[in-house]
C-alpha cells in the first residue's frame, strides 16, 4: 500500500460515525459515517422494524454514508420537508 493510501485509510477511521437508534426499543437501526465536511444539513428519521417505533430525529451537517445495522436492510426512503424518512426491514 502506498503512503498516500495509508494516510487516506487512517483518515476514514478517524471520521465521525453515529449510530441511529430506535427511540422506543433502543436497537441500532442505521450507522451514519461522515465522509466529508460540508455546510449541507440533513435530517433523518428511521422507522424501526422491531417495534414499529421511530428513531429520534438525527440532524447532520456534512456528507454522510449510511449503512443499515447488521441484519437490516433499507426497504424504502422518503423525503418530507428536507427530512429523510427511512423504512428498515429485517433481512435475517
Ligand atoms: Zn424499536
Amino acid at each position: 500500500m502506498s503512503e498516500e493510501a495509508e494516510a487516506k485509510k487512517v483518515k476514514v477511521e478517524m471520521l465521525d460515525h453515529h449510530e441511529v437508534k430506535c427511540g422506543d426499543c433502543d436497537k441500532t437501526l442505521v450507522m451514519m459515517l461522515k465522509i466529508a465536511e460540508s455546510e449541507e444539513k440533513q435530517r433523518l428519521l428511521v422507522n424501526c422494524p422491531f417495534c414499529g417505533g421511530q428513531s429520534w430525529l438525527f440532524e447532520m451537517s456534512g456528507k454522510y454514508f449510511q449503512a443499515p445495522a447488521e441484519g437490516l436492510g433499507l426497504s424504502k426512503m422518503d423525503e418530507n420537508n428536507g427530512t429523510f424518512i427511512l423504512d428498515m426491514e429485517i433481512t435475517e
